[in-house]
């Protein structure tokens, strides 16, 4: 093979590469785009960025203490867990998995899937609660059914729920509509707490649903909780199967609640606002835009819908790598994938022709890949995508396209950073400021981190000296911890307005 034949791919590749740049100029734009939008979502309703109140006012310093129940209904499966929070910034946590029977998914009434998810929960009680079951669920409905709990001996739970609701409080909020695979009509428009308390009062269970909770907002109080040091978490963000992120903001500028006849504690003067971000600029004037960004989100289920989000998180980027790939592969002008000259080393069958082929773990993989001949790449060519025999030059051209797709969804990652950092005013002082993060993107991806703080650091009002305050750690079991301190943060209103399992 002559160098001329060399060239052109790798030419090409980095033309196409290029076309991932996202330079300091489009970081900033994005940023001030990104705080107008802020803005406009605390102020109005249906805007680009949600920006959703928590009823969540504050944030656990480490030092919170107690037992907390916590329970999370995803896609697939139903975790149940206690959290016993030592109040030195620890914790240990008990827990239990079961996948949720599909024809429960698709129940006649909501009653069904919400008896089974009680049952759960006293099996949990029962099995790792044996004492506090014992003593006051049997006694109870065995011998003195008329008796109320004492208040001390009701767990506090967190439920998250990953389905989108309108919430309305701390422990209220409506189901708006399935998703995942779910379809119960009659729990559409329902309070998701409420359906919960009332399976759980059936079965007659010391458990009170004390708070509904995302997992963006789960994630910045775990970080809270756990960092080090008693100043409290500015931002929780998600780089996982998709991305979001949850801030404290003064409560003075959510001027949309004050429409609102909600109650909250309005004490600590902020809000913990779920921003929604995966839907930042679905209006396209600042988010860049490739070919294969246009084509990926046409023939997406939701066209124009959470554009942000198809351009950083871990359901995207391997498909923007596959087309970017296949694209390279049907350029008759270079030899990409086809060695010899002429053949291909592409299997029929081969996942580079399917969409959603391509996991967003093999672009780890390859950035990762610092081997000689880059044989790393070579195997997970093989392994993911069934292509052999490649070529160094095939490999060379896979990283750098991996690289510029990875680049770019880390320099895109630090836009809603810098901008809640700036508009908080959190880096005025001389105080660090602490970042949680959660996600297998921002925990696997070589020095996504590292291109995040990059990013911050080309940001006039943040600069060298504003990035080195912010610290950046992850939150691990985020959605349990989480869920047990928002359920006591809320147990203390709750309690104060009386309002226990009947
Ligand atoms: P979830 O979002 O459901 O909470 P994760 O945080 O594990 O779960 O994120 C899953 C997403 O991360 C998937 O889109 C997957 O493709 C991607 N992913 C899994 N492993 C890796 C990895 N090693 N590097 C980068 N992305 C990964
Ligand atoms: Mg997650």
């Amino acid at each position: 093979m002559s160098a001329s034949t060399r060239a052109p791919l790798l030419d090409e590749a980095e033309r196409i590469a290029r076309q991932f740049e996202y330079p300091t100029t489009d970081v900033l734009r994005g940023v001030k785009a990104y705080m107008d939008q802020m803005q406009e979502g605390l102020s109005k309703e249906h805007t680009s960025l949600s920006q959703i109140p928590t009823y969540v006012t504050g944030v656990p310093n480490g030092t919170e203490k107690g037992l907390y129940l916590a329970v999370d209904l995803g896609g697939t499966n139903f975790r149940v867990c206690s959290i016993d929070l030592h109040g030195d910034s620890t914790f240990t946590m008990t827990q239990s998995k079961v996948a949720i029977p599909r024809e429960l998914m698709l129940a006649k009434t909501y009653k069904d899937l919400f008896t089974f998810l009680a049952k759960q929960i006293e099996k949990f009680l029962e099995l790792h609660h044996n004492e506090h079951y014992e003593a006051h669920v049997r006694r109870r409905r065995y011998l003195d059914s008329k008796e109320e709990f004492k208040e001390e001996d009701i767990f506090d739970l967190g439920f998250t729920f990953s389905f989108p609701v309108n919430q309305v409080g701390i422990n209220k909020g409506t189901l708006i509509r399935w998703t995942k695979g779910f379809d119960i009509a009659d729990a559409v428009g329902k309070d998701v707490c409420e359906m919960l308390q009332s399976a759980i009062d059936e079965l007659g269970l010391p458990v009170r649903v004390a708070a509904l909770v995302n997992d963006t907002v789960g994630t910045l109080m775990a970080r809270s909780y756990t960092s080090p040091g008693k100043t409290g978490t500015l931002l929780g963000a998600i780089f996982g199967t998709g991305t979001n992120g949850a801030y404290v903001e003064d409560l003075k500028k959510v001027t949309k609640l004050a429409a609102t006849g909600d109650t909250y504690d309005r004490n600590t003067k902020e809000m913990v606002i779920n921003a929604e971000w995966g839907s930042f600029d679905n209006q396209l004037s600042v988010l860049p835009v490739t070919r294969f960004d246009r084509d990926l989100d046409a023939e997406s289920l939701n066209p124009g819908i959470q554009m942000f989000e198809k351009r950083v998180s871990g359901m995207f980027l391997g498909e923007i790598l596959r087309r970017a790939l296949l694209y390279l592969y049907k350029d008759s002008s270079v030899d990409f994938l086809r060695a010899p000259i002429g053949t291909t080393t592409v299997a029929p069958n081969s996942a580079l022709y399917k969409q959603w082929g391509i996991d967003t773990s093999f672009l780890s993989t390859v950035e990762a890949d610092a081997a000689d001949g880059l044989k790393g790449t070579a195997a997970a060519l093989a392994k993911d995508l069934g292509i052999e025999g490649t070529r160094y030059e095939d490999r060379h051209a896979v990283k750098s396209l991996v690289h510029a797709i990875g680049k770019r969804a880390a320099r895109l990652s630090a836009v809603p950073l810098a901008g809640i950092l700036i508009s908080t005013g959190r880096l005025q002082t001389d105080e660090t400021v602490d970042i949680g993060v959660d996600g297998s993107l921002v925990e696997f991806y070589p020095h996504f981190v590292d291109y995040i703080r990059e990013a911050l650091r080309e940001v006039p009002e943040i600069g060298a000296a504003g990035e080195k305050k912010v610290r950046i750690g992850i939150a691990k079991d985020g959605s349990g911890v989480g869920a047990a301190l928002i359920a006591l943060v809320a147990s203390n209103t709750l309690e104060a307005r009386g309002s226990a399992p009947k």
